[in-house]
């Protein structure tokens, strides 16, 4: 069995080698040869801790396995990062454990990683401006991966925490990109991709603010109950989804559904774009809209690359097992 350390992954994983192994899921599971099983979270009673598995096959790549961790609020007290996660993955030809690999930096990879292959594939072929809400941990490699895609001139940013907006102007200017805060109205007439990633449980950005053609990523909501856009903007927009089952259930068009706004036929699958048997942007006057869940099967392809390199370089750890 082969264990990739936490501490190694930094080395073992680069952007574009993350988007590559997104990318490449999310085609197989739009052609249904791979497929997520269902979400376990729970509140286990103990520590405050929310803990959960997230867990799939690819048949393609023979990916199998499952993302096990969660969020446990204590752990900044003791110099530990809250959300812990690792990913296992089993031999598909014989069920036996193939690896363990640290989860941790992976998660910030991959889900960086979906909003870019949206945007590669759904925003403005023009964009110049990148919209970001939320500052938290997520937002730096959000940014810095979404820089890749498009000829982005400017970074405009807002935060529920206004104190956290370092954190952009800081990642904007290791990019070598002006940043400015700017209010809700502003980002919904300016930007030309607008990248949500937030914890919050009510409608950030409203319909009214959003007046041209933009690309919107919506990556904080991964539960019931958080929301970040408003449903009616959901309604409005061109809907895509890494998954539909987990965008309707625990993604941001949750909401626009519950409300019956939409129909979960309304929504397609971004991996159809990427196959092209689905149509993606119209014009540039269109509202395009993302819902990225994070679904494990972006885990195990991240983790899978991250095995194959650190076996390439000759630095996996093998255990008898
Ligand atoms: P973080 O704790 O570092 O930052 C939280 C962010 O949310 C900050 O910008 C904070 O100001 C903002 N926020 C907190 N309370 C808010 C409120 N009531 N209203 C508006 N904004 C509020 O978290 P993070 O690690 O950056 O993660 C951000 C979100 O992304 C979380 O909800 C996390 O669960 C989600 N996430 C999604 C995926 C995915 O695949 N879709 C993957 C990882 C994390």
């Amino acid at each position: 069995m082969i264990i990739v350390p936490e501490a190694a992954i930094a080395d073992l994983m680069t952007r574009e080698q993350a988007f590559d192994a997104v990318e490449k899921v999310f085609a197989s599971m739009s052609r249904r040869s791979a497929y997520n099983f269902p979400v376990i979270r729970e509140a286990i009673g103990h520590a405050d801790a929310l803990y959960g598995f997230k867990s799939g096959f690819d048949r393609d790549s023979l990916a199998l396995g499952l993302k096990s961790g969660g969020y446990w609020p204590g752990n900044a007290d003791k110099g530990l990062t809250n959300h812990q996660s690792t990913v296992f993955l089993f031999d598909a030809d014989t069920g036996k454990c193939r690896a363990v690999v640290g989860g941790n930096l992976l998660t910030a990879l991959r889900t960086a990683a979906a909003s870019a292959v949206s945007i590669r594939h759904l925003a403005p072929k023009g964009a110049k401006v990148l919209g970001m809400i939320g500052a938290g941990h997520q937002s730096a490699f959000q940014m810095r991966a979404a820089a890749e895609q498009r000829g982005f001139e400017k970074v405009i940013g807002w935060n529920y925490h206004p104190e956290m907006l370092a954190r952009l102007a800081d990642t904007a200017a290791e990019l070598g990109l002006p940043f400015e805060e700017a209010s809700l109205e502003r980002i919904g007439a300016e930007a030309d991709v607008i990248i949500s990633i937030t914890s919050s449980t009510a409608p950030i950005l409203m319909d009214a603010h959003v007046t041209g053609g933009t690309h919107i990523a919506c990556m904080g909501t991964d539960t019931k109950g958080k929301q970040e856009v408003d449903a009616a903007l959901v309604a409005r927009a061109t809907v895509f989804a890494d998954e539909v089952a987990q965008s309707i259930s625990i993604g941001e068009c949750q909401h626009a559904i519950a409300q019956g706004l939409i129909a979960e036929g309304d929504i397609e699958e971004l991996g159809a774009v990427i196959n092209g048997d689905a149509k993606g942007r119209s014009s540039d006057d269109e509202v395009t809209l993302f819902d990225g869940t994070g679904v494990g099967l972006q885990d195990l392809a991240v983790a899978s690359a991250v095995v194959d390199v650190a076996l390439a370089k000759g630095v996996a750890v093998e255990v008898d097992f």
